[in-house]
């Protein structure tokens, strides 16, 4: 029968996985292999996806999808399966590292300078591996509790023990094949920058399937510590592990750590060093061993390679010949300028076919299950199963959270309440900050002589800035939801829950994070679709993302909506966020039906455990977001709020100045006057026909146009061109009668679609690789935004 069919809480045994090649690799690393037990936990409110148990963790299947693992009840699977756990290790040590081309032990070391040690994180997406780089490096990178968080490779620097340790943050991944971008990306990294020592951070709670990314380290043959993370898991389970009989097992030293706490860090480092040095005792170089089928054809295959020894040789000739066995089109391609190449491919494909007729299943799978068998062994011997229920809490809230009737409720609470305390919460001190840049500007328009500087730094800069600075509260409050989301695994469910309505646009529930993140910021979002597998999935999802309104846009609407419409402001800006979300999932399903018609790869999504956001994580995040926000305060916010001064003061007509006005009238009038000649009024003047139906004169037209470096700007330039020392911007607005209503709304909603901010442009193309996706972006956002502003203006006229 297919896992398709299992009802919540029924479990069986996996006999047969089919599928394209691409989606038997994915599922095969994470665990489904055949013999494996798995249990179908519960089904996402829309029916799809469905969450399963395997190996003690959880993982997101769609229905379609689960629908081609064949499983079996337990019972008559055993007599299906030939009974193949509980077999002891099946590895052997390595007794000719010349021959096989390995170096064991200390031999690398060599090629570095003493004392200093480049170590490189690897380990599965969410095993703590940001966390113990921050942890060792006193770095501020941002943790997360869901898949996918560590998009780029970080590095850090401290001093242990008189050595300098490099540090590198790689992103998770569950193997080093070619299939998705990170592992790839991780492989070059490993090929490329050549680690002293590899830190293996791996679930101490999840092993099983955990350790298959390591059996490939052992593959790589390079110096590796594993570290045992997030022990406190394991001993709360009640469950024991021999690590140190597991680690001179497989000939790689571990070290238990708690990467939240700190706790086991020396000895990890410790751990290091010794093995830097080439003087730890567990560290020998064993090899997995394939079996009586697979091993000659390896051997082959290496072989090979041996004759013209012009392979990469960072790693050795037996891994380039299990990767060829496998299929892998990456090392293909390295291996390409090989001598022996022909030789090699035309024995790789007799080889994978020898092993397809000897045991009626592909290369890669035997391989895999190879790789199962022989984790399997290790830890029969080592391993205990605790008696205490993992992850009862896990289960106990999903039942909650995800449920039925109650996951959507509770998701729109949760969205509710994150939108309305940012903008309710954040008006306090809002008014402080804004009541704080009121009084420096009268305070300074006092003391200073009449004149360009005074204009400069009481308009220019502190109106520019300030109507800016004002909006830091509300983003550090939803920034602060964002992080809790992420760090408690909520954010995870919400792509469970999203799943179903998420491929209803063409997408993935993986696809739904970066869209979330996206109402923080475009730029990490975009990165943050590197998650994704499929290639379409992720191109598609970039290009929405910028529909998704950033926390850059929010002073616009809190600006406009409090003063056009200041007893529906929540509900505008709610509006527009529904606005850019339907318009995501409108040009999502366009790119699905034109570009894109076929998706590629399949969604299989890890469920993390549901953990207690810590403090400190949560902080040093909103610290950070702070951090940038201020920064960009103090530089592009800045800069353009000084030029856009600069326009409006030059060409200065003496009339204009405001001491030899005689009353109040004629002083406005003289620097509407003065704005109106001033090269900014030419530059809003030329661009103002474009705007006009959308009901922006030219002053307006400026300060759309000035958003373009940050969308933010819009309210800075308003603020030089609208401010004044005794009313505040919303009111001063207002009564120019330059915007009303309908015009207000319009100059919303285009702000919310138009152009993507500079910084947002360069992540598209720098993430797709291709210049084109990047105009694609500016043009039709722009186009979009325009159509959608007129023809709100228009609807809105007509009330
Ligand atoms: P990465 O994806 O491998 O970089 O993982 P992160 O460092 O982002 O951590 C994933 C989640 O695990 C976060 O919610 C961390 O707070 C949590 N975490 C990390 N280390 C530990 C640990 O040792 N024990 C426990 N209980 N949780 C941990
Ligand atoms: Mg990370």
């Amino acid at each position: 029968m297919k896992l398709s069919e299992l009802h919540n809480g029924e479990s069986a045994v996996i006999v047969k996985v089919s599928g394209h090649g691409g989606f038997r690799k994915r599922i095969m690393e994470m665990g489904f292999v055949r013999g494996r037990k798995v249990t179908s936990v519960i089904d996402a409110p829309l029916n799809d996806p469905i969450k399963y148990t395997i190996m003690g963790y959880d993982v997101l299947l769609r229905r379609s999808e689960a629908n081609l693992i064949e499983v079996l009840p337990e019972a008559e699977a055993n007599s299906v399966l030939t009974a193949e756990d509980a077999k002891a290790p099946n590895f052997f040590a390595c007794t000719d590292c010349d021959s096989c081309g390995l170096t064991c032990g200390a031999k690398r070391s060599k090629t570095t300078q003493r004392n200093i040690i480049n170590i490189a994180f690897v380990g599965n997406p969410n095993s703590g591996k940001t966390s113990l780089f921050n942890a060792l490096s006193g770095g501020n990178e941002h943790v997360g509790n869901y898949s996918g968080v560590t998009v780029d490779v970080k590095t850090g620097h401290f001093n242990y023990k008189g050595y300098h340790f490099n540090i590198t943050d790689l992103p998770g991944t569950y193997s080093l094949s070619a299939y998705s971008p990170e592992e790839l990306f991780v492989r070059r990294n490993l090929l490329e920058s050549m680690p002293d020592v590899i830190v293996n951070v791996v679930v101490a709670s999840n092993l099983e399937r955990n350790l298959y990314l390591t059996t490939e380290l052992i593959d790589l043959s390079q110096r590796v510590v594993v570290a045992l993370n997030m022990y406190d898991e394991l001993e709360a389970t009640g469950a024991q592990l021999d690590y140190q009989n597991l680690g001179s097992m497989i000939g790689i030293p571990m070290v238990p750590t708690v990467a939240k706490t700190g706790k086991g860090l020396d000895k990890l480092l410790d751990t290091i060093i010794d093995m830097f040095e080439g003087a730890n005792k567990s560290a020998r170089h064993v090899h997995i061993n394939y079996g009586t089928i697979l091993e000659p054809e390896i051997s082959k295959l290496a072989d090979i390679l041996h004759e013209t020894e012009d392979f990469p040789q960072q790693f050795p000739a037996r891994y380039w010949a299990i990767k060829m066995m496998e299929g892998d089109k990456e090392v293909a391609k390295l291996l390409q300028n090989s001598k022996s190449y022909d030789k090699l491919e035309k024995q790789a494909t007799i080889s994978s076919e020898e092993v397809k007729k000897q045991l009626d299943i592909d290369a890669e799978t035997a391989i895999s299950d190879a790789k199962y068998g022989f984790i399997s062994g290790a830890l029969h011997e080592t391993y205990t199963e605790g008696n205490i229920e993992a992850n009862k809490k896990t289960r106990r809230l999903d039942k909650l959270i995800v449920n039925k009737w109650l996951g959507f409720p509770l998701f729109v609470i949760v969205m509710w309440l994150m939108f309305s305390v940012t903008f309710w919460l954040g008006t306090y001190p809002q008014d402080w900050i804004a009541a704080g840049f009121d009084a420096l500007g009268n305070y300074l328009n006092g003391i200073m002589p009449e004149g360009a500087w005074r204009s400069l730094v009481v308009d220019g800069i502190i109106g520019g800035v300030g109507a800016v600075a004002e909006f830091l509260p509300n983003i550090i409050l939803l920034y602060m939801f964002i992080s809790l989301m992420e760090d408690s695994g909520y954010m995870s469910r919400a792509a469970f829950l999203m799943d179903k309505m998420m491929h209803g646009m063409g997408l993935h529930g993986k696809s739904f994070i970066p869209m979330v993140m996206g109402f923080g910021c475009n730029v990490p979002a975009i990165m943050a679709t590197r998650s994704i597998e499929s290639k379409s999935s992720r191109l598609i999802t970039i290009l929405v993302v910028p529909f998704m309104s950033c926390s850059a846009r929010l002073p616009v609407y809190l600006l406009l909506a409090g003063a056009f419409f200041p007893s529906y402001a929540a509900t505008i800006m709610i509006c527009l966020y529904l606005l850019g979300i339907l318009v995501a999932v409108i040009t999502a399903k366009l790119l699905r039906l034109t570009a894109f018609k076929q998706d590629e790869t399949p969604f299989v999504m890890e469920l993390p455990p549901y953990r207690w956001p810590t403090l400190r994580a949560t902080l040093k995040h909103i610290w950070e977001k702070c951090y940038q926000y201020i920064k960009k305060i103090g530089t592009v916010i800045l800069l353009a709020s000084v030029i856009t001064w600069v326009l409006s003061y030059y060409p200065h007509t003496e009339t204009s100045d405001t001491n030899i006005a005689q009353n109040e009238t004629e002083t406005t009038s003289a620097i509407e006057q003065q704005y109106e000649n001033s090269y900014l009024g030419m530059i809003g003047k030329f661009i103002a026909p474009v705007m006009s139906p959308m009901g922006f004169d030219w002053k307006i037209s400026v300060a759309v146009l000035s958003s373009i470096p940050a969308k933010e700007i819009v309210v800075s330039t308003l603020g030089v061109l609208y401010g004044s020392e005794d009313e505040d911007l919303g009111e001063a607005l207002q009564k120019s009668g330059d915007l009303n209503i309908a015009s207000a709304l319009a100059l919303m909603v285009f702000m919310l679609l138009f152009f993507p901010c500079i910084a947002t442009i360069g992540a598209v193309a720098s993430e797709t690789k291709k210049v084109k996706w990047a105009f694609f972006s500016v043009f039709y956002n722009t186009a979009v935004a325009w159509i959608a502003a007129y023809v709100t203006y228009l609807i809105a006229n007509l009330f």
